[in-house]
Order: C-alpha cells, then structure tokens, then sequence
C-alpha cells in the first residue's frame, strides 16, 4: 500500500513537472519565459487511399505570386502549398498581365512603363524568376513544382489558359494566343483551358474555344476554379478527352480563401505512378485525374468509382435470421460522401463509419451526390452485391 502511495506521489509530481515545462526560463533575461512549444509547421494531411495501384497526388495547377498579380512571393506559395498537404504546385502567372512588376520596375528604374497588361516591350523582367524560386524552395519539401505560365487575354473572346511542364516562359507570348500555346507546346508544355464560365453568362464554346480545340491544343480544362464549379464542362471535357482540374487559382492566401472558412483548398487529384514531373505529365496525358473543390468531386464515371471503392471499405457486421445483412461502411480517408439510398441522403463523415442493410439476395444501391460524372448534372450509382 504504501510502495502504491510512493508510485502515485511520483506520478503526480510527473505530471505537474510537465505541465510546468511548457515554459522555461530564457537564461538572457530573468524576467521572461519562453514557450517550449515548436516553431515547426505542421503539415495538415489530406488522406487517400491508392488507386488502381496509383498514388493519388495532391495538386493544385493553377497559382499567382507577386511576379504577377499575387500577394505573395513564391517562396510563401511553396510553404503553404506543403501545409495544406499538397504534392505538386504549379506556378502559373499571368504572361501579360504582371502589374506588380510594373510598378517595381517603375519604382527601380524611375520610369513608368505603361499600360502593364500591353505587352508592347514593357516586360523587361526574367518572366522564368518565380517558377525557378518556388523550385528551389520546394527542393526542401518534396513537393513538385510544375513550371507554368498563363496565357491571359480577353476573357469574352479568346480566354485564359495555362502552359504547364514549360521550359522558357520568355519565349512564349505572341500577338495570336493560339500561337502562344503553339511555342508553349513545342517546349513540351500542356495547355489548360482555365476558368471557361468566369464573367461569360454560359459556358457556351465561343469561336476561339472551337478552333484551338479543333487543331488538338488543349489538353485539360478546369471543371472548378476557386469557387467557381461549371458541371456541363464535366461532359465537355469526357467528349473531348481533356483531363479534369479543380484548381484554386490562388492570388491571396488559401488561409483567408479557404481554410480560415473551414473548407480546403481546391485540388486536382492525379493517379500517378510517383511524384516526379514525368509522371504526372504521363498521369494528366492518360487523364487520370480528378476534379475536387468544397466537398465536390468530378470525373470519368469508372475513375470516379473506383476512387470511391478504394476508400469506403464494406464489411458484414451482421446477419439476421431472415438473410438481412447489415453492412459497416468504412471510411478512412479525409473525403466526406453523401450517400443517397432511395431520397434519403446521409453523410459518411471522415474517418468514420455506418451501418447500411440489405435483404437477402439483394443489391446495395445508392448514388453518391457529392461526386459528379458526365450528363446532366449526375451522379455515380454504385452497385454492390455481397
Ligand atoms: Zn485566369
Ligand atoms: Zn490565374
């Protein structure tokens, strides 16, 4: 009894030792105390399963810094592209649009240089500086950094898009934009077609959209941008077979736009066989992507399912005298489902589980709402036989 006492007693002046340490005395200064907690950043992860024998990366194909009309540098960018655990970023600005740095280069060399979204001679600076600095600061992340460019003219008549897997962004403007994306093509890039309902009143293809699709320029089309989700452009891209994106954007920070709201960031799931710049071009090539913003997610029917088989597991718990099985869904990723059993939906919470029964003999049938194929605004069914 008394060894017990001792063993408690020990425990107790543990415990308040602990509780203690989380400040410790600064040796410099009598009077202050410092935090034991760390400065390290910690990266929130976002969990998926493997599909199809790929891994599922994490990326987001579309982001500005201060080398165009972002807030931040591209140093920044990387940081917080690995805190809201992503794999691979692409940087992306603006080719003719850089006010930033026209008023640096105003500031530096004491003129002012124009008009800066008139690329009339007035873009002076190394337009490759931001891929190169969010390159040498992702060295020390491990996180991709796609070097991208964004080919930005009018939005009513010709449109945005982005230059992915670039070698020199400096030689790829021209006065034709379909002649820019065909110099950024011949660098081996990828050509996106961003945000095709931004400012428009539809998402109707206006004459430039049919003649760069007709000559084979673009190779992938953002279904959501920011918080913008167009869902015709879900069959638009399945009939033209460009990869799905779902990408943020970014020009402030995903912590005011996104996380500060309680949502994540938009991504663009990639099957890849690694992370590497190779294979996530193979991976957008073969279009093996899926389009994911606030709780929303878009893709080819078959991919759209499987990725909802790799991450809700069933298994029986129970079986009744009358053959009624009783399934436990399993969900151990960071998606949320919401599942509809003949109009009634539920929610299939992260890292949770649910009961769901089934007569004998009978299928397991259901949609899943928040995941979104080609048609008219429709959702997978899956069938399930056990
Ligand atoms: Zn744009
Ligand atoms: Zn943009």
């Amino acid at each position: 009894m008394k060894r017990l006492f001792i063993l408690a007693a020990a425990c107790l002046i543990a415990s308040s030792a602990s509780a203690q340490s989380l400040y410790y005395q600064d040796k410099s200064n009598v009077d202050m105390l410092r935090h034991t907690i760390s400065k390290e950043v910690l990266r929130n992860e976002f969990v998926l399963p493997q599909v199809n024998g790929y891994k599922v990366l994490k990326c987001d194909l579309h982001s500005h810094t201060i080398y165009s009309d972002g807030n931040v540098t591209p140093e920044y960018r990387v940081r917080e592209a690995w805190v809201d655990g992503l794999d691979v970023l692409a940087i992306t600005e603006h080719i003719e649009y850089r006010p930033s740095e026209g008023k640096m280069i105003s500031y530096l060399k004491g003129f002012f240089p124009g008009e800066p979204n008139k690329p009339n001679g007035n873009i002076l600076c190394d337009l490759n500086v931001s891929n190169k600095l969010a390159t040498a600061a992702a060295a020390g992340y491990g996180i991709t950094i796609i070097p991208g460019a964004e080919i930005t003219r009018d939005q009513n008549k010709i449109g945005h898009y982005n230059a992915l897997f670039v070698q020199d962004v400096n030689t790829i403007y021209d006065p034709d934009p379909a002649v820019s994306m065909k110099k950024a093509r011949e660098q081996g890039a990828l050509i996106m077609h961003n945000h095709p309902g931004w400012i428009r009143k539809n998402v109707d293809m206006i004459d430039f959209e049919k003649q760069v699709y007709g000559e084979n320029l673009i190779d992938g089309i953002e279904i959501m941008n920011g918080w913008e989700f167009y869902p015709p452009i879900i069959t638009r891209a399945s009939e033209k077979k460009f990869f799905m994106a779902a990408n943020t954007d970014i020009h402030g920070t995903t912590t005011m736009d996104y996380v500060a709201q309680g949502n994540h960031r938009n991504m663009t799931f990639v099957l890849a066989k690694d992370n590497s710049l190779e294979a996530v071009k193979e991976a957008l090539k073969a279009r093996r992507t899926l389009a994911y913003s606030l709780g929303s997610l878009a893709g080819e029917e078959q991919l759209i399912k499987d990725f909802f088989m790799a991450c809700v597991k069933f298994e029986t718990f129970s079986v009744d005298k009358n053959g009624k099985r009783t399934m436990r869904m399993i969900n151990n990723t960071s998606m949320n489902f919401v599942l509809c059993f003949g109009g009634n939906p539920v929610e299939l919470r992260p890292f949770t589980s649910r009961n769901v029964s089934v007569a004998k003999d009978k299928e397991l049938v259901f949609t899943v709402e928040n995941m979104w194929i080609p048609g008219d605004k429709k959702h997978p069914t899956i069938r399930l036989r056990f």
